[in-house]
């Protein structure tokens, strides 16, 4: 079968034409070749391999094209990239590649189209269609990558053994393809990435980071932490996952599994949310729970402060896995802290407890309700309709009371500035203590948020502190 329509788009005539020009064969592979056969709508990124030199190719193309693109060369790479409106194209010599204990960086040399398909992780990311005059849109599939394709396989081209351990990467890769497509891993491969396991070490935290974040957007992140528990890599890259797993049981009593109750609310909340951030958040929320988990006769199983132990952990555990340290772990951390807080008001609905729950989580009241709402889990349909209707209750109360009292982003209605000249002060504690009785006061209903109201209680507060009014 030809597949000329996965190759219609201008930048294969040039590429084709320029590789006619310098006399040598290319062909697109990879991602792009993949994903046209899946019907995953056009990729954005295209990987050209030539039998000759990539770079030649690339300079070539540019001059050819009329948009006349920058071309990047990487010599150490021996590969080139330029981009075709929004197109990223990618250069690469056909290759033959030999790998050494220590590193994930192979020792090159020139090779044949055979060759480089070799060197490819997956049958189904070998796929390369042909750019040459005589054959153009013939596919090439050495390795019966289009039957993978079909049968939803992950499969190595060569030895999985060898192929794991050259590239430990590739590991990490074998399980996002099988999240992300929802394919099945083949049986020796799975099984040599558990053997492979500790050879993970020798990849660097920044490139683990980014399979785990494909793993947590894809559609259902479960397949990838189960495939991830499964051979022993979560434990090496996220143990205090794995700290999760398991039930006990003292005098007949048990607490849930709390790892596949993790894996559960995070497939929930991928259902309602492609926010990054908030699915973490959804993985990491109950991570407190193994270092406080206790047992008490009288109470059971208990997991006391693991929300506030729970977010410190999330600090050291993106510092670990050179994760940013800035606004989006601060919010992971938010949500993990205040992750308990609407369960506790479901219960009870009172003005007060929403305006404190709106005033403490600012804007991101509603990410932590989207949480709250993923983490129930209960498989008793009664019980499971109840807390939804409760968090309803909740949700609706919350734009009640904010049409009403505005406490998001809340700004003291009278300033400290106000404070100080009404009474004439310095910088001084007093002050401090009259704003906050007017926050407490604004957030139990006693006052509205209103200036008026707060002026009045100023002065009563400033009054009662034996403070005068300064005329
Ligand atoms: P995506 O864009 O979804 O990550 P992709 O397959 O395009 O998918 P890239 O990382 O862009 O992924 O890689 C392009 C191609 O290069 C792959 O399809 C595969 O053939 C090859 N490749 C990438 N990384 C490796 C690796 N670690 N080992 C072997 N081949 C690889």
């Amino acid at each position: 079968m030809n597949h000329k329509n996965a190759i219609k788009h201008p930048i294969f005539q040039y590429i084709s034409q320029s590789a006619e020009e310098l006399q040598l064969d290319c062909y697109v592979i990879g991602g792009f070749v993949r994903d046209y056969l899946l019907e995953r709508g056009n990729a954005k990124d295209i990987d050209i391999v030539a039998v000759g030199s990539g770079i030649m190719l690339a300079q070539q193309v540019a001059h050819n094209s009329p948009t006349q693109p920058k071309v990047q060369v990487f010599k150490t790479y021996g590969t080139a990239m330029l981009r075709y409106n929004d197109i990223e194209v990618e250069f690469v010599g056909a290759r033959k590649e030999s790998y050494n204990e220590d590193s994930r960086n192979p020792v090159v040399e020139n090779g044949t189209l055979k060759d480089d398909q070799n060197r490819r992780d997956f049958t189904i990311n070998a796929l390369a269609l042909s750019l040459n005059k005589d054959n153009y849109g013939e596919l090439l599939d050495p390795f019966n990558g289009l039957a993978d394709l079909d049968k939803g396989i992950i499969r190595t081209p060569l030895d999985p053994d060898i192929t794991y351990s050259d590239d430990p990467l590739r590991m990490m890769r074998a399980i996002r393809f099988a999240t992300q497509l929802n394919f099945k891993i083949e049986e020796t491969s799975l099984n040599a990435i558990a053997n492979n396991k500790d050879r993970i070490k020798i990849i660097t935290k920044e490139r683990i980071v980014v399979e785990l974040n494909k793993i947590l957007e894809s559609p259902k992140p479960s397949i990838g932490f189960i495939h991830l528990e499964k051979t022993g890599l979560l434990n090496y890259i996220l143990p205090e996952l794995t700290a999760l797993k398991g039930i006990d049981e003292i005098e007949g009593q048990k607490h849930k599994d709390n790892f596949y109750h993790t894996l559960e609310v995070v497939d929930n909340i991928s259902e309602t949310t492609n926010n990054l951030w908030l699915r973490w958040a959804a993985l990491l929320h109950d991570i407190g729970k193994a270092p406080t988990k206790k047992f008490s006769k009288k109470v059971g199983w208990t997991f006391h402060a693991h929300e506030f132990v729970g977010s410190k952990m999330v600090y050291k555990l993106f510092k670990r896995l050179k994760m940013p340290l800035n606004d989006k772990m601060k919010f992971v951390q938010k949500m993990v802290l205040m992750s308990s807080r609407p369960i506790v008001l479901a219960s009870e609905v009172t003005d007060s407890a929403v305006r404190r729950l709106v005033f403490d989580a600012g804007d991101y009241v509603e990410d932590l309700m989207t949480l709250c709402e993923a983490d129930i889990t209960t498989k008793n349909p009664k019980k499971f309709k109840k807390y939804h209707n409760n968090f309803k209750i909740v949700r609706d109360k919350i734009v009640e009371v904010e049409e009403r009292d505005r406490v998001r982003n809340f700004q003291p209605p009278v300033s400290g500035e106000e404070i100080m000249k009404t009474f004439n002060l310095k910088p001084s504690k007093e002050i401090g203590i009259i704003k906050e009785a007017i926050k407490e006061a604004i957030l139990e209903g006693e006052i509205p948020n209103e200036y008026e109201a707060a002026l009045e209680l100023m002065i009563k507060k400033g009054t009662d502190l034996g403070l005068t009014i300064d005329d």
